[in-house]
């Protein structure tokens, strides 16, 4: 790809970042596209994230994608916040306009629901309760989403109860926290499990949840990407339900950055799911 002076750039920010895959995906779709774009990442120390992101003010850099530990503080260095993004409490995309100013948006709803309709077409987010295991800024944009698309309960099932009950009390009566030791009775009438919870994979990882008691009916998604089959989806599978992994979340909430940033739509034409399995070491 030939870089010029008139570049678009946009990029990622995070820490650690080295493992992100949105270069590979927003990469992937500028060159498909044939636009004179870039799109790079970016570590920041903690205590430097507020200045970097007014050094782009101006519009230098067309936006950001925001990651871990910084999409609390992109909510709180943007001058104009979506509703969406109010609503889960996080922003994923910084958007600079050339009069300085910054706008936060969070696409990890839209992400969610993309993946969704990719790997369970027909759900349908307002056909039963959302049961949600974990309540981290992930979980509260799924909340925010599906209650938007008119989900009619969501349960919360976390480790730390006080997180929960935050969570819930952001939102309606809709929300409502059931305690880990509830969770089996909890999946009844469940129409969609998502497991928003980032508990490691290792051997001092918890086991999954118990999922026997959920209807045949449910579908189960689990955010995690890496590894693409998770624990708790092998469990869903194991129970004969419909699952949803974490990648298509991923590449579904970077399409709407990518048209905010560089102001098109991705292109059709590329595979960035068969790129991104292959740059993670998964068979396409
Ligand atoms: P947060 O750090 O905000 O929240 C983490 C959640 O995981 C909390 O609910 C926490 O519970 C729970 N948790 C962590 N460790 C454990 C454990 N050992 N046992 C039980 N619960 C645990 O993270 P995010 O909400 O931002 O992200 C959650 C996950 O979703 C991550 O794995 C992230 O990579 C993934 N994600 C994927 C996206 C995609 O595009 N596919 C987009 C965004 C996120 P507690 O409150 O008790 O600490």
């Amino acid at each position: 790809m030939m870089l010029t002076a008139a570049t678009r750039l946009a990029g990622v920010v995070g820490r650690p970042i080295a493992h992100s895959l949105s270069p590979v995906l927003h990469n992937a779709w500028l060159e498909a596209a044939g636009l004179d774009g870039a799109y790079v990442a970016f570590s920041v120390a903690p205590d430097r994230f507020a200045a970097f992101v007014d050094g782009f003010r101006g519009g230098s850099l067309a936006g950001l994608n925001v990651t871990l530990p910084f999409k609390a503080a992109a909510l709180a260095a943007a001058d104009r916040v979506t509703d969406r993004a109010s609503a889960a409490g996080a922003a994923n995309v910084l958007v600079f306009g050339p009069d300085g100013t910054v706008s936060a948006d969070n696409t990890d709803g839209e992400g969610l629901l993309y993946a969704f309709a990719r790997q369970a077409p027909g759900f349908r987010p307002d056909s039963g309760p959302l049961v949600l295991f974990g309540a981290g800024g992930a979980a509260r944009g799924a909340v925010a989403a599906f209650l938007a698309e008119g989900c009619p309960e969501v349960r919360i099932v976390n480790r730390t109860r006080a997180r929960a009950e935050d969570l819930a009390a952001a939102f309606d009566a809709r929300v409502r926290v059931v305690d880990p030791g509830d969770a089996v009775a909890a999946l009844s009438g469940a129409a969609a499990l998502v497991n928003a919870s980032s508990a490691g994979l290792g051997s001092d990882a918890p086991p999954p949840p118990d999922l026997s008691a959920a209807p045949s009916t449910a579908v189960a998604m689990d955010m995690t990407y890496k590894p693409l089959r998770t624990p708790f989806l092998e469990a869903a599978a194991a129970r004969g339900l419909v699952t949803v992994d974490g990648l298509d979340m991923l590449i579904g909430q970077a399409r709407p950055a990518f048209e905010a940033f560089f102001g098109r739509p991705p292109p059709p034409g590329p595979d960035v799911r068969g790129l991104v399995l292959c740059t993670l070491g998964e068979a396409p």
